[in-house]
């Protein structure tokens, strides 16, 4: 479409293509004009694979290899301390991390099945549920990506555009089309993005990874606040069920909290809002600088209104009608773990693995207990946690019974381990200073053990560098991996949260805590926040 630019070119050459900046200003916008990432597939078949690893060009590699799913691993031995001062290509190690995008976080139990399979054949039955509902193996061989890839693409997943400057997983209500307190399904809307942009070629060159939410669940459970576009369920008073458009959320070293455009989108217009937002990000997105190529340095330099004032006048070529602001969530929990009632009188059963850990072993056997139990379907959380559907009422029990003993907790959950959340950290994460999934582990351990009777909520986010992977800055407690006296620690975070508590946590700057400390330190302030708290008082507040 040729557009009358409303906005005004940014103060300085930003790089945006919507001004005729076309020239690469860093290495990334040179490998992606040179070749479309989504090209490497070929070479990974036909070339990668049957020569190995030593073959692959370095902008593959380390670039276009994300537009499908794949990174370079870290190689084992190298401490965290030694990451910065490295050079990339000596982290990384022969085998990858593999990324199956989940949309919506949905899952068959064929589909579960097969992602076990791949796990224990092709990944040295890893896996694990990531918090933007992917599932991510590792020690994946180049020789049998093209294998996995057919086993995955028969059953109809891909690893396309789960990384890379894309529109990544499409976060979705892992309740959506079941839940008895629904505002709106968004499953359509989620299936719709999927089917007419990711691949699409018109989206495959964005300035920064692209992150999208859609939610009709009065809980609001995709966490938008931190997405680049979400769509979050509302009530119009005129025109029903629909959803409340936000806009520039993101955390890593610069947070910020999306913004509400005030616009109200119907399930039909999702799709083609969500190409005029992701239009405007991909021509006037910046893209000079990697640190400030993500949607929301845009959103922050023109508001709210000037954004959507392009959105409508260049995008979509009509007008949104104002709609009314979401109502807070009802619950600060969002991760559905429990028994719950579905509308159609059945059941969905939400269980949470520790830190997210789900191997490919408790993948095919939660795949047999679900079906045994009568479900066929499976969602992911966007808190690290699995939900079962459709189970019938005399089957709930004896589900329950199944899922705990295969380690994933519903009545047995406290809310340590409903609570903590960790990034990939320094056992595979090639920017990782310190490790996050065993200590996550250890400490929720720690902690059931010396609070058993603790149940207010309470997250608990590990991330293994400032990337913020696993959210910190949005956590009652967060942490970060920093070096401590030369050895593994963590910077702490508190206060921040999403839904009801809302907003970017304190840092409290000169605090590292040491790794071997870190269940003494929350353990204090788990405790003191019980001790102060008033009635139904959140930690946040
Ligand atoms: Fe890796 Fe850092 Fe992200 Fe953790 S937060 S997965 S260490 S980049």
């Amino acid at each position: 479409m040729a557009h009358t630019r409303i906005a005004p070119p940014a103060a300085k050459d930003e790089g945006q293509w919507a001004f005729g900046s076309r020239e690469p200003q860093n290495a990334n916008e040179r490998f992606k004009q040179e070749d479309d990432g989504l090209n490497v597939r070929h070479r990974i078949e036909h070339v990668y694979s049957q020569q190995g690893f030593a073959s692959i060009a370095p902008d593959d590699l380390r670039g276009r290899m994300r537009w499908w799913g794949l990174y370079t691993q870290r190689r084992p031995g190298i401490d965290g301390g030694r990451t910065a001062t490295m050079e990339p290509h000596e982290l990384d190690d022969e085998y990858f991390m593999l990324r199956v995008r989940c949309d919506g976080g949905s899952l068959s139990t064929d589909q579960l099945r097969t992602i076990a399979e791949v796990s224990v054949e092709h990944a040295r039955g890893t896996a694990d549920i990531t918090d933007r509902q992917n599932l991510q193996l590792h020690w994946v061989r180049i020789e049998d990506v093209p294998e996995i890839w057919r086993r995955l693409e028969a059953v109809g997943l891909t690893t396309q555009e789960a990384c890379g400057d894309t529109p990544r997983v499409i976060l979705g209500s892992p309740v959506a089309g079941v839940a008895a307190d629904e505002i709106i399904d968004g499953t359509p809307a989620v299936a719709a993005v999927s089917a007419r942009f990711v691949g699409n070629p018109d989206f495959s060159n964005l300035p920064r990874k692209f992150k999208t939410a859609i939610s009709g669940s009065p809980h609001q459970d995709v966490a938008h606040e931190i997405n680049d576009v979400s769509f979050i369920g509302v009530l119009h008073p005129e025109l029903g069920p629909g959803f409340d458009l936000w806009v520039g959320g993101g955390l890593s070293t610069n947070p910020r909290l999306a913004v509400r455009l005030g616009a109200f989108v119907t399930l039909e217009q999702v799709p083609d809002v969500w190409a005029g937002v992701a239009g405007i990000f991909r021509d006037y997105g910046y893209r000079r600088l990697r640190s400030r190529a993500r949607l929301k340095f845009l959103v922050a330099d023109w508001g709210p209104e000037l954004f959507r004032e392009v959105l409508e006048g260049e995008y979509l070529g009509f007008t949104l009608p104002d709609g009314p602001e979401p109502p807070p969530p009802p619950f600060a929990r969002r991760d559905h773990v429990g028994v719950h009632p579905q509308k159609d009188g059945r059941f969905y059963v939400g269980a949470a693995p520790l830190v997210g850990r789900t191997p490919g072993a408790v993948l095919a056997a939660l795949a047999d207990l679900a079906e045994a139990c009568g479900s066929r379907r499976v969602r992911l959380t966007a808190e690290q946690k699995i939900v079962v559907l459709d189970v019938p009422a005399d089957q709930v029990d004896a589900l329950v019974d199944g899922l705990e003993a295969l380690g994933l907790a519903v009545r047995s959950a406290s809310t340590f381990r409903r609570g903590t959340m960790a990034c990939t950290g320094i056992e595979f994460c090639k920017l990782a200073i310190v490790e996050t999934k065993a200590r996550g582990a250890q400490l929720v351990a720690e902690l059931e053990s010396r609070l058993p009777t603790f149940d207010h909520p309470l997250t608990i986010n590990l991330n293994g560098c400032p990337n913020s992977c696993a959210r910190i800055q949005v956590a009652d407690v967060g942490l970060k991996g920093a070096l401590a006296g030369g050895e593994d620690g963590y910077q702490v975070h508190l206060g921040g949260g999403l839904g009801l508590t809302g907003g970017i946590g304190r840092t409290l700057r000169g605090l590292r805590v040491p790794a071997d400390d870190l269940p003494d330190y929350v353990e204090r302030v788990a405790r003191r926040f019980d001790a102060q708290r008033h009635e139904g008082e959140l930690f946040a507040q």
